[in-house]
């Protein structure tokens, strides 16, 4: 049913270069799943959040087979909140949430405490961040991390180009306090595993599309 929807509204609106409903089965319900073995210690109310969500890749597929665990889609594009509204109220889906923000700004939310001390909002909040197709993993790293609580995981999905994103992204994991745990090759990619160390400084994430333009630890020409 979340296939139908999605090549139904793909129809209308860019979601997914991938048009054909084979095709997408693979591509996006079967490699969304490959993540499931990598969550599978997760406790019930643990909490995932998905960077640049897009039509709901990977978070909706999971979040059918999961629903014990709380999913949050985030998308800075308003129209695709839009869809991933609709979709999840047709699949009638509980544990599912989708936020139109871009994640420099999710990462710098602490939110208030709440009377019985706990803490309201996303900084340091998630069990695990999941991204796909949205950037190179120096720029992702700074995205996500911030975003997880000590001990938490960033899980990748990537593609042939992963070792050589991993050692460009190498001051940036050491900035971030995060660690490369391991790479899973699966049957449609590859998975990059980070897992968060200590608390993310302050510093990060810098301001909007900072992360994107200028990757940190990356040089570029002619800067520092
Ligand atoms: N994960 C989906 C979509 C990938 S396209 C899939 O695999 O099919 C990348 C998406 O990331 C776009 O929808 C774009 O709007 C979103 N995006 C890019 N940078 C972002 C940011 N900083 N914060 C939130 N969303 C972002």
């Amino acid at each position: 049913m979340y296939l139908a929807t999605l090549m139904h509204a793909n129809t209308r609106m860019n979601l997914t270069a991938i048009r054909e409903e084979a095709d997408a089965w693979d591509k996006h319900i079967f490699d969304a799943l490959t993540l499931v073995p990598l969550m599978a210690e997760l406790e019930d109310d643990a909490s995932v959040i998905d960077i640049g969500s897009g039509g709901g890749l990977p978070g909706i597929p999971l979040a059918i087979v999961m629903p014990k665990v709380w999913f949050t889609l985030v998308d800075a594009t308003k129209k695709k909140i839009d869809y991933l509204d609709q979709a999840i109220d047709a699949l009638g889906l509980k544990n599912v949430r989708a936020i139109n923000a871009r994640a420099e700004q999710l990462g710098v939310d602490r939110g208030m405490r709440t009377p019985d001390g706990r803490k309201g909002a996303h900084r340091e909040h998630y069990d695990v961040a999941l991204a796909r197709g949205v950037g190179q993993i120096a720029m992702l790293a700074e995205l996500t991390v911030p975003l997880l609580k000590i001990g938490g995981l960033v899980l990748m999905t990537k593609g042939q180009r992963a070792e050589e994103e991993l050692e460009i992204a190498k001051p940036a994991l050491h900035l971030l306090h995060t660690n490369h745990a391991g790479t899973i090759e699966t049957a449609t990619g590859r998975i990059v595993v980070l897992e968060k160390q200590r608390k993310t400084p302050r510093d990060y994430p810098r301001r909007d599309g900072e992360p994107k333009r200028s990757p940190l630890g990356v040089k570029r020409e002619g800067k520092k």
